[in-house]
């Protein structure tokens, strides 16, 4: 494939990458623990096991969507051949800051040779906080087809030798991505399919996509919409997260293993904490544990740090502030000055505590050896 971009260096770095991975030692076998209800003595991802009619279907579905896409709950309503909605994002093509194996996932998602993680440019929300912003909001990136990205999801296959295919922040673009897992299961492609949301997804878009995924990784952000639309700049991001994560528990169920401790097929539960919001985080655990499954895997996240517009100067006048009219010196102040910090130990712990208490069972560790816990 030959690229003449910007941004070609990345994708030559990353075949070199792959090339240097050639060979990886073989998976060690090891006791896990892993319940038996959670156990799987093999997996063939469900895209594989689609009839040939069920795939026509489906591209047939992809295509439709984007004439009218109002495949996010933005429902920009736009024939993306000819324009572009609140994404910014075309019908042609599929924008990728970069394609590489990751080691920075869940132990059950990385493995032992990472994940294939394909990390989309663009996103359908605006956090304030976004902690992958570089990438979210400025768009910046190669213009991928369907059958390149396929091109791709097989090279890491079969020279990155990774676990699965992780697609990041791809809610605004699912039909480019159904085309891409369809193109792909043709060339070969035999790994699951991870889709790695903010949850803001639409039920019409997680349609499309049932029998093309494996496993979903959710985040749920926040509880209140007062806190969605600051920070979130969506006012309906709560209801629609609790619908989407409940689609996605319908289609594949709790996260279940193979035996070498890699997860295979379910839901993947993320929860960062933010600071100041433990309250929310609270409501989050409670509802998960009574209305998706307490059974859920969940990762309740600590690493939540100032980003993007967090902390940021900016000027006020006095008069707006003070109602003076006179001013020549404009005092500055921070933006979301509210979750300008690090999340304090004992905000974490409430969650914690809540989501145990909650009846939650199945959480995201790394214990002292380094081990998987399951
Ligand atoms: S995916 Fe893009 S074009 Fe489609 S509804 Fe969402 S923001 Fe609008």
């Amino acid at each position: 494939m030959t690229m003449f971009t910007r941004s070609t260096p990345r994708l030559l770095s990353l075949s070199r990458q792959l090339f240097r991975l050639r060979g990886p030692s073989p998976i060690p076998k090891r006791f896990l623990g892993i319940p038996s209800a959670f156990l799987l003595d093999e997996y063939i991802p469900r895209y594989q096991l689609l009839t040939s009619v069920d795939a026509a279907k489906k591209r047939s579905l992809a295509y439709a969507h984007l004439r009218e896409c109002n495949l996010c709950p933005r429902q920009c309503g736009v024939n993306r051949y000819e324009t572009t909605g609140m994404c910014l994002i075309g019908a042609e093509s599929a924008k990728v800051n970069v394609i590489a194996p990751h080691r920075g996932e869940e132990p059950c998602i990385q493995g032992y040779h990472g994940s294939g993680s394909v990390f989309f440019s663009g996103c359908s929300l605006r956090c304030v906080f976004c902690q992958n912003h570089d990438i979210a909001h400025q768009r910046n990136g190669f213009d991928l087809t369907p059958e390149e990205l396929a091109e791709w999801y097989v090279k890491l296959q079969q020279i990155g030798k990774v676990h699965n295919i992780n697609l990041v922040t791809p809610e605004h673009v699912v039909p480019q991505v159904a085309l891409s897992i369809l193109t792909a299961r043709d060339m070969g492609l035999r790994l699951p399919i991870l889709y790695n949301t903010s949850s803001f997804d639409s039920l019409d878009s997680l349609r499309l996509l049932d029998g093309l995924v494996d496993i979903y990784l959710p985040d749920f952000k926040v509880w209140r919409s007062s806190t969605s639309k600051r920070l979130l700049k969506a006012d309906d991001y709560t209801s629609t997260a609790m619908e989407s994560i409940k689609e996605m528990h319908r289609q594949v169920g709790d996260l279940s293993f193979t035996s070498d401790g890699i997860a295979k097929k379910g839901v993947l539960l993320r929860h960062l904490v933010m600071p100041g919001k433990e309250d929310e985080g609270r409501e989050i655990m409670r509802w998960l544990a009574e209305n998706v499954s307490r059974d859920l895997y969940v990762h309740i996240m600590e690493q939540y740090h100032p980003d993007a517009h967090v902390g940021k100067k900016r000027r006020v006048t006095r008069k707006v502030r003070f109602g003076e009219s006179d001013s020549t010196s404009p005092p500055e102040e921070v933006r979301y000055a509210e979750i300008n910090r690090a999340v304090r130990d004992e905000e974490l712990g409430s969650v914690r505590d809540a989501a145990a208490t909650a009846g939650l069972w199945r959480f995201c560790e790394v214990n002292e050896q380094s081990a998987f816990h399951l």
